[in-house]
């Protein structure tokens, strides 16, 4: 809540709050300016400023609480006269209410991760919670407090994400970065003068150099997609396109891998035109090549099949990429969508990765308003399947269906 609205509440509540406590009882009908209209500015003001505000009496009982509270804390009904600890569980929270009020202070905030029990489940939630006195005259006159909830928790995971994304980065950085700075410093040193020294320092540093320039290159990817992303299927460039094309050109494109692991691929699509899709070519390319890619790159030359399929089920074309290469544990499957994870102990560590394939892969699928999965069997197979529905933005206009 900005502090306008802050203002606001308290001015409106020093108004009409007496009306709304006596449950606007006047049997007149309203007139314009009176308590019964300013007490329903004040209830529209109040439910619509998307936290939960509470006014509490001496005893901390419940005198109002807007539609936010019922909702932040799924429960349904009149709270008014309720205590404030039937509401709120976290003793925590009511301390800090309770310590406000015995201090005499004018207004205290804090933040609280907090369990909000639902049913059988607690629902970890992180709330910044104030709290203020307030004076009121007319009908129900005395010292309240005005309470006010702010329920920050997506705030506060999209701020941990970017946390862990920046400290990721920078530790996937760090360690290319300085095997070329331990190698630029021998050739300081004299390694520069001995042609053997130099041609294997430089060959080093080209490779982690060029390590550098994926990784920067996939976080560009990414960052990309989640801007885009962020405006949902209308941030995309979507056309109709052949999903059996988009997968034989980056089968193509992908011609000295499939060479070096001798890879036999089988393709299934649904015929005459049936395999388009609506969606962003460009994410799609992207889709197509870090999966195939990564069916390649992890797995052993010798019998690797890998099968791209394309069905039709129940108004959603589901895409499969299949497998029958080394698998992924079950326990690293929960995490393989997360940034900069990698299975690297069961596989050659000098397979080239980020780990940021599978997230730029989920981010681009999610855009299009589809899901992605993986299942995996240790030495038998790796399926990731991609459930696409059909509610893409239409690029042309379809004919109108004739009426029944
Ligand atoms: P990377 O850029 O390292 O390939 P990804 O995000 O694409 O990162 O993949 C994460 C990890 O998942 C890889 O390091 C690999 O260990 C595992 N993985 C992905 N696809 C397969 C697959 N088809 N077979 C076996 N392991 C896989």
């Amino acid at each position: 809540m900005t502090p306008l609205e802050i203002l606001l509440l308290i001015l409106c509540l020093g108004l009409a709050i007496g009306c709304l406590l006596q449950g606007r009882r006047r049997s007149s009908p309203a007139s314009p300016g009176s308590e019964a209209d300013r007490a329903s500015v004040l209830e529209s003001v109040l439910e619509g400023l998307g936290d939960s505000c509470l006014l509490l009496n001496s005893n901390h009982d419940i005198a109002f609480a807007n539609h936010e509270t019922l909702d932040l804390f799924r429960v349904t009904g009149d709270l008014r006269g309720r205590p404030l600890a039937s509401l709120i569980s976290d003793e925590r929270i009511l301390q800090f209410i309770r310590r406000l009020d015995a201090s005499g202070a004018k207004w205290a905030e804090e933040e609280f991760r907090s369990p909000i029990v639902r049913g059988n489940l607690a629902d970890e939630r992180f709330l910044v919670v104030s709290a203020a006195p307030v004076q009121l005259s007319g009908d129900a006159p005395g010292r309240y407090l005005r309470v006010v909830i702010r329920d920050e928790t997506d705030r506060h995971e999209t701020e941990q994400i970017r946390k862990d994304f920046v400290a990721n980065a920078s530790h996937e950085l760090r360690t290319p970065l300085s095997i070329i700075n331990g190698y630029l410093e021998n050739l300081l040193e004299g390694d520069i003068d001995d042609p053997a020294m130099s041609r294997k320092a430089l060959i080093t540093m080209q490779k982690h150099g060029e390590r550098i320039a994926r990784i920067v290159e996939d976080m560009l990817t990414l960052s990309k997609f989640e801007s885009v992303g962020e405006k949902g299927i209308a941030g995309l460039r979507a056309a109709s396109f052949s999903c059996r094309e988009c997968a034989e050109d980056v089968i193509e494109r992908l011609a000295p891998l499939v060479e070096e692991k001798r890879a036999r691929f089988r393709l299934h699509f649904p015929p005459d035109g049936a395999d388009e899709i609506k969606g962003d070519r460009f994410y799609w390319d992207q889709i197509f090549f870090n999966l195939i890619e990564n069916a390649l790159k992890e797995n052993k030359p010798g019998n690797l099949e890998i099968a791209v399929t394309m069905a039709r089920e129940d108004a959603a074309s589901v895409i499969r990429i299949a497998d029958n290469g080394i698998g992924i544990p079950r326990a690293d499957l929960p995490f393989i969508f997360k940034r900069f994870y990698r299975v690297a102990k069961h596989h050659s560590q000098k397979i080239k990765g980020t780990g940021l394939g599978l997230s730029i892969v989920r981010r681009a699928v999610e855009s299009h308003g589809g899901t992605i999965s993986v299942d995996s069997t240790l030495g038998l197979e790796t399926v990731f399947t991609i459930r696409l529905p059909d509610y893409l933005p239409d690029p042309e206009p379809q004919p109108a269906a004739p009426a029944d």
